[in-house]
């Protein structure tokens, strides 16, 4: 399937607590499985105190979310729309909208 989400990607959710949510992606994983988006799936943990934070505490942190549940956000159509992969003349291969072929890599 190859890597469909990249780093800096528009990206929405489709399942979850921030099930229609949109965010930019901040890391995708080595395997490409799992991906951090900016501000959504937030969870709550537990902060030891340290050095730098005396007193520790809870705070918000974001939890990677499945690229599966994922679909990424054309800039034209500006919907979640599937990619498709598109051989440029000089070979190179890059991501475009299902939809209406706007090319997402830039090249
Ligand atoms: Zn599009």
């Amino acid at each position: 399937m190859g890597i469909l989400v990249k780093k800096n990607d528009k990206v929405k959710i489709l399942t979850g607590k921030d099930k229609g949510k949109t965010g930019k992606v901040l890391l995708v994983d080595k395997k490409n499985t799992r991906l951090v988006i900016e501000g959504l799936n937030m969870v709550k943990k537990m902060q030891r105190p340290s050095q730098q934070n005396q007193k520790g505490g809870i705070i918000d942190i974001e939890s990677p979310v499945n690229i599966s549940n994922v679909k990424v956000v054309c800039p034209k159509c500006d919907e979640a729309v599937r990619i498709r992969k598109k051989q440029l003349e000089d070979g190179k291969r890059v991501r475009a909208c299902g939809k209406c072929g706007e090319i997402m890599d830039k090249v």
